[in-house]
């Protein structure tokens, strides 16, 4: 109850004062299923909150259909008489309290950018929910506290960095940092989190999870390409963006021979078949691209002074993604001797790839092969709060086919019996969680 103060919007919500559930001890159920039309149900009711054309939402952080969204999501945990608490940078966790010792936790967020979808983290949120309350209608007691969260402002569209809720949750940035970040509007964090009445007192940074697990769309064109229902998630690529200048002599197309130039465009170029060439020689996971080229002064009969581009480079792997990163200040050094031109870079984002635990991953492919379904191993190549939750416990993921591998966009799609499936592996993994001392 934490968290919990007169005068909060939220205050006053359908407060749930006799729920009671059937009490028995029986031994770890492995045939309960979710309930998937409730869960369809709830997942249709959040996407009304912000809806846009095409079906999508606008909830960023922070505004008032993040506040309505988030309104409606606490009534639910409320239903379900869990314990409903508000953290200092407005991270709601719901725990049904029961057993001992830490709790196995999912969850994710229901913020969105301004062109969302309807499941990008919301079904993460509204399956751990499905989940508690099947496990209570169930009759089976867990041995440990079941817990389902959102974290404020993953997606980072409206206030950077992204993933900022679940960074602040494990103590990787401070409340006061958090509170004081200015956003696109000019809004800051802490006014606007008073402002919706979810600047909650439980302190953040938060003890450790017994286990964490998100279910999450894939948001990309790979288990559908292969066939498979049921992603299990090795990890999140590192991130390395670099933006590099690099300034030649601009001067007339026709006059200036070609042996006599210092030609920024050709660099720039140059860099980006580079690149493409060093993807293709990692292989594995690695990825390169050169997103942006801004040439001075762009016009057709001008060799450039200057060319500035971007640099996206990314791989599970620290060491190849380090390697890469020194490869790549090499080349721009000769390149700089070779061309006669000068080139300056500089980072501009910087995140190490996260590994989920081998046996979490074996447990995704456990569970979901004793469900029947195709299942599979990827990386993520978008970020997610349990990377952040990664830090501190045990975490892992299960991803779920995106059609088309289309997100962040109102056409976003995921087959309701891969919601299903994905939300039944998700709820055994959890019972399983709750039953081992050692993830
Ligand atoms: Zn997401």
């Amino acid at each position: 109850m934490d968290g919990w103060r007169t005068g909060q919007p939220w205050q006053g919500l359908r407060l749930n004062i006799s729920y009671t559930f059937p009490v028995t001890t029986t031994a770890r159920p492995t045939d309960l299923r979710i309930n998937g039309a409730r869960l369809m149900d709830r997942l249709m009711s959040l996407a009304e909150i912000g809806a846009i054309d095409g079906g999508g939402c606008a909830r960023l952080a922070l505004t008032d259909a993040d506040r309505d969204g988030r309104d409606l999501v606490v009534s639910w945990m409320r239903d379900l008489g869990l314990e409903v608490t508000v953290d200092t940078v407005g991270n709601v966790v719901g725990t049904w309290s029961v057993g001992g010792g830490g709790a196995v936790m999912t969850g994710s967020h229901i913020d969105t950018v301004r062109t969302g979808g309807k499941y990008d983290g919301n079904l993460g949120v509204l399956a751990g929910l499905e989940i508690i309350q099947t496990v209570q209608e169930s009759g089976w007691m867990p041995p440990r506290p079941l817990a389902v969260t959102f974290f404020t402002n993953e997606e980072g569209a409206r206030y950077a960095p992204d993933m900022m809720g679940s960074l602040a949750y494990v103590g990787g940035i401070g409340v006061e940092e958090v509170l004081g970040t200015i956003g696109i509007d000019g809004s800051r964090v802490g006014d606007e989190l008073l402002r919706i009445g979810y600047a909650g007192t439980t302190p953040c940074p938060a003890p450790a999870p017994h286990a964490f697990v998100e279910l999450h769309i894939e948001q990309g064109p790979v288990l559908e390409k292969e066939g498979a229902t049921i992603g299990a998630v090795t990890g999140v690529q590192g991130i390395s963006w670099r933006e590099v200048t690099i300034e030649g002599q601009s001067n007339h197309a026709g006059t200036t021979p070609m042996s006599m130039r210092h030609d920024p465009a050709y660099a720039a170029s140059l860099i980006a078949v580079f690149l493409r060439d060093l993807a293709r020689r990692y292989g594995g996971n690695q990825v390169c691209t050169v997103g942006k080229i801004d040439l001075h002064p762009n016009l057709v009969n001008v060799v450039p002074a200057r060319a500035v581009l971007t640099l996206d480079v990314r791989n599970t792997d620290e060491g190849l993604l380090r390697r890469a990163e020194s490869e790549i200040t090499e080349r721009l050094d000769a390149l700089a001797a070779e061309e006669g031109v000068t080139i300056t870079s500089r980072q501009l984002a910087r995140f190490e790839p996260v590994e989920f635990g081998e046996s979490m991953v074996t447990l995704v492919e456990a569970t979901a092969s004793d469900h029947g379904l195709s299942s599979m191993r990827l990386p993520s190549g978008a970020g997610h709060d349990a990377q952040m939750l990664a830090r501190i416990c045990p975490s892992g993921m299960v991803f779920v086919p995106s059609h088309n591998g289309i997100s962040h966009n109102p056409a976003e799609h995921t087959d309701t019996a891969d919601i299903v499936a994905g939300c039944d592996v998700l709820l055994q993994m959890m019972i399983t969680l709750t039953t081992q001392e050692t993830p």
